[in-house]
This record gives C-alpha cells, sequence and structure tokens, in this order.
C-alpha cells in the first residue's frame, strides 16, 4: 500500500465550498471509512485524490509524491466513482476488457476479477440488464483490474442486499490485510460496522473527526 496525504485541501465551485481545507493521512494496510452526510465534500475528496479534479488549493500526495504528475491509470489507483457511469449495451467482459487493454492489463486479469467479484457467470451479459448491486460488483471489478496498492471506493454499499454488504465488506478487509490503502466513502456509519479500523468524518468539506472505530464506540 502507498501512504495517501491530503495537506490543506480546498476545492471551491463558485460561491460553493466543497472540500474546505481538509488535512488527513489515510495509511496503508487498514480500510479507511470516509463518513460524511450528502453533500458534504467526499465525491470531490476522492476525484482530487485521482487527479480527476483539480483542487483551489492544498496538495494531494500519494506515497510521497503528487498524484497528479505521475502518469495515472489502473496500475497506480483503482476506483469505483459512479457504478450507474457504464456503456449499457456492452457485456460485463466486453467492459472490463477495454479497460484492461487501456491500461495495459492482460486479458487473463478480466476473467481472474470477474470471478473474484461473483460476475463470472453474467460475464457476457449486457450491463443494461444488471442490477444496481450487479453494477457495483461490476464497479469493483474495475477498481481491482490493475491490482494497485490504492483503493477509493464512493459510497460501494449502496443498492446491494445484505449478503452483498457482506461481502464487500470482507473484500475490503481481505485487500487491507494484503497492505493495501482501501478509503471507502460512506453517509451510513452502520455501513461501516465490522469493516472499517478508522473513521473520517466530513462535514460541509470541513474535517469533523478522526479515531480508530473503537473510539468511535467508546469501547477504548
Ligand atoms: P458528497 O460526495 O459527500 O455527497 P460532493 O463532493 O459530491 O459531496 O459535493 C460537495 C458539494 O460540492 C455539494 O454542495 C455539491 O453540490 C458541490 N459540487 C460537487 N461537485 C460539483 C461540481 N462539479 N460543480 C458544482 N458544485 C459541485
Ligand atoms: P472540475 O473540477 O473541472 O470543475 P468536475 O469533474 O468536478 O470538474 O465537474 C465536472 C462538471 O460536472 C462540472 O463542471 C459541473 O457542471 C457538473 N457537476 C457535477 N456535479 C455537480 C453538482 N453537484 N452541482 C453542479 N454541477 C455539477
Amino acid at each position: 500500500g502507498e501512504v495517501i496525504e491530503l495537506h490543506a485541501l480546498t476545492k471551491r465551485y463558485g460561491p460553493t465550498t466543497a472540500v474546505d481545507d481538509l488535512t488527513l493521512t489515510v495509511r496503508p494496510g487498514h480500510v479507511t471509512g470516509f463518513l460524511g452526510p450528502n453533500g458534504a465534500g467526499k465525491s470531490t475528496t476522492l476525484r482530487m485524490i485521482l487527479g480527476l479534479t483539480r483542487p483551489t488549493g492544498g496538495t494531494v500526495t500519494v506515497a510521497g509524491v503528487r498524484f497528479v504528475d505521475r502518469p495515472r491509470g489502473l496500475r497506480h489507483a483503482g476506483a469505483l466513482l459512479d457504478a450507474g457511469d457504464v456503456h449499457g449495451g456492452r457485456s460485463a467482459a466486453a467492459h472490463l476488457t477495454a479497460l484492461a487493454r487501456g491500461n495495459g492489463i492482460g486479458r487473463a486479469r478480466v476473467d481472474e476479477v470477474l470471478r473474484e467479484v461473483g460476475l463470472a457467470g453474467v460475464a457476457r451479459r449486457r450491463i443494461g440488464g444488471f442490477s444496481l448491486g450487479m453494477r457495483q460488483r461490476l464497479g469493483i471489478a474495475a477498481a481491482l483490474l490493475g491490482d494497485p496498492p490504492v483503493l477509493l471506493f464512493d459510497e460501494p454499499f449502496n443498492g446491494l442486499d445484505p449478503e452483498g454488504v457482506r461481502w464487500v465488506r470482507d473484500l475490503f478487509r481481505r485487500l487491507a490485510g494484503e497492505g493495501r490503502t482501501v478509503f471507502v466513502s460512506s453517509h451510513l456509519m452502520s455501513e461501516m460496522e465490522n469493516c472499517a479500523d478508522r473513521l473520517v468524518v466530513i462535514g460541509r468539506g470541513r474535517l469533523i473527526a478522526e479515531q480508530s472505530l473503537a473510539e468511535f464506540a467508546g469501547t477504548r
């Protein structure tokens, strides 16, 4: 894994301050939950970490390197941003194969990640017919494709049934256990139970708290 460091990170959209002077460290080998209500600035922060949105101020570094300055791609960081945002006419396998090709990743890895997320049986079906839960699994497969040290997931539990939620939690625990940096946004504290070791809470773009889950629960 690689450490993610945000320093005084700020993003303004006209009069709206989406992310406001955010300083925090996300460590490898942990699942870090990124908790806050809708509109708190979680997606904007994740997009800035990925270099998809340019900060108004402050810096993002990953493993000490300014992330926007390095070659981007799925080998460096995998992300689930918006599970609904895929071309529905394609099959799951075709979607992942195109992504793999664009990132210099071999075809064999596509079958591997499809198995890993439990979509091997529907690999040839059109994404247009997928439930939101299946789309979430597909988005997670795309994030895993490049076997990256850093993984970002924006609201990965949306649309999952209880079995799906358990599966995603176990997957995140396993990825962190492998030493990866796993940063997961959610607007629901309950989703982070049995999943995150640490919680970062934001509201109106500002850091509210950064603690272990045990500290939050008052059991430590
Ligand atoms: P969250 O992911 O926590 O729901 P967002 O990062 O999506 O929060 O949004 C934070 C704030 O910034 C909201 O007020 C949202 O409306 C605003 N915002 C986000 N993206 C844009 C954008 N591209 N243009 C204008 N305002 C935006
Ligand atoms: P940038 O960082 O270059 O502003 P973004 O990727 O954050 O780009 O946003 C791209 C576009 O999406 C914005 O220009 C905006 O028009 C639109 N957008 C996304 N989310 C919102 C939002 N919550 N409110 C208003 N516009 C939004």
